[in-house]
């Protein structure tokens, strides 16, 4: 439940379908695609007022300023119960104008836990040159994060559930400790999706997604978004402007098209997933399922108290080594192998091939990212299907 614009307290799966939709006089039944790169004015005064902020209106696509655009934000802010939302060309583009507009020269983020591998990268390789530095916290070092903050640390960024461990990440304990230090706490919620958890009800101050994973649901758009108060997003914005980082007109246009099912897709997700999860514990050839759905999952308590649904992603290890790993990958016939996830189709791929390819082996291990890990996004295709075809593949 969340309030939508006018105050009223609505389910997310209405506010899926009517959040932040704003009708043309042609009558269409949702937001058209306004793909212009730019708006006229009547007179100077009326362009003057939007420049100057006076009046919400439009200007120029690459500031956000364009009605489809806005009306994605505002589906997405009534999605995660935030004040606001910016669009961005990729989840990378969304992160990388959070760390940019609040760090600077000297400053320093703490990460807990996994994240994606291009995350990694941009804090542990790119911002160091910016004169921005990152400890790292294993997931289970949660509890230390107050001695590793210090007088310029400004973000505490995490995942939850981690990439590709599906450790869960305590939202409430890490916020709670970051905020008595005075700094920002930034959830990446493209894993769980504002179906099943929403980090800024329980003290995140910013959420992250990748939207080209679930909110955009079909693997055809590639996006990301930031959402949370407006003080916050509005030191954001000249960045995203600037850096032209701006969502095009056209993939906000899908992803509200995709949004409008993202109730109905997460939760077949959450169905598929559990059911694959639990046929996949009970296999003699795996060695360990992550999946925080799991009771026996070391993090499923937490994952009980701060999600309402334990999503499509699943990890698990194979007794085998790399080689015999890469060959049951190699088997499955209704998985396709490839990066990614959150679409309607499943996926596998082996992290030590993809995701964390890039990771120092040595970090890897220190993560348990071991040789026979292999990640499934578990898609919308017949559960006993998926299950059939895992049997089969793992012989
Ligand atoms: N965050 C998570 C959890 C991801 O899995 C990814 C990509 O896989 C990203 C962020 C980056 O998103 P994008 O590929 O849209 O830039």
């Amino acid at each position: 439940m969340q309030d939508d614009r006018d105050g009223n307290t609505r389910a997310l799966s209405t506010l899926c379908v009517h959040g932040g939709e704003e009708r043309d006089a042609q009558g269409g039944v949702h937001t058209p695609l306004y793909n212009h790169s730019t708006f006229g004015f009547p007179n100077t005064k009326a362009l003057l007022d939007v420049v100057e902020g006076r009046v919400e209106g439009n200007l120029y696509t690459r500031y956000g300023m364009n009605p489809t655009i806005r009306a994605t934000e505002r589906k997405l802010a009534l999605l995660e119960g935030a004040e606001g939302a910016l669009v961005f060309s990729s989840g990378m583009a969304a992160e990388s104008a959070v760390f940019l507009a609040h760090c600077k020269a000297g400053d320093h983020i703490v990460c807990v836990g996994d994240v994606y591998g291009g995350t990694y990268e941009l804090l542990h390789s790119q911002l160091p040159g910016l004169g921005i530095q990152t400890t790292f916290l294993l997931g289970n070092e949660a509890g230390r994060l107050a001695g590793a903050l210090n007088e310029r640390t400004r973000i505490v960024f995490f995942e939850t559930p981690t990439n590709p461990a599906m450790e869960v990440i305590d939202i409430a304990k890490v916020a709670g400790a970051a905020r008595a230090g005075g700094v920002l706490t930034v959830v990446d919620n493209t894993f769980a999706s504002p179906v099943n958890q929403s980090p800024l009800k329980l003290g995140a101050d910013l959420v992250v997604h990748s939207t080209t994973k679930y909110l955009g649901g079909h693997s055809d758009l590639t996006g990301g978004a930031v959402l949370g108060p407006r003080a916050l997003l509005a030191t954001i914005w000249p960045w995203r402007k600037n850096l032209g980082q701006t969502m095009a007109a056209e993939t906000a246009f899908m992803l509200s098209r995709s949004l409008r099912t993202l109730t109905v897709r997460v939760r077949q997700h959450n169905a598929n997933a559990l059911a694959v999860a639990e046929f996949l514990a009970a296999h003699p050839k795996i060695k360990q399922v992550n999946y925080p759905g799991l009771k026996s999952f070391a993090g499923h308590e937490a994952a009980a108290r701060q999600m309402r649904g334990f999503g499509g992603m699943i990890s698990f290890v194979y007794d085998g080594d790399a080689a015999a790993t890469a060959a049951v990958v190699d088997r499955l016939r209704l998985f396709t192998i490839a990066a990614s996830l959150g679409g309607v189709e499943s996926l596998a791929t082996q992290p030590i091939t993809t995701t964390h390819h890039d990771m120092d082996p040595r970090e890897r291990a220190r993560r348990g990212i071991v040789d026979g890990m292999v990640r499934l996004s578990i898609g919308l295709e017949d559960a006993g299907d998926l299950i059939d075809d895992l049997r089969q593949a793992l012989g």
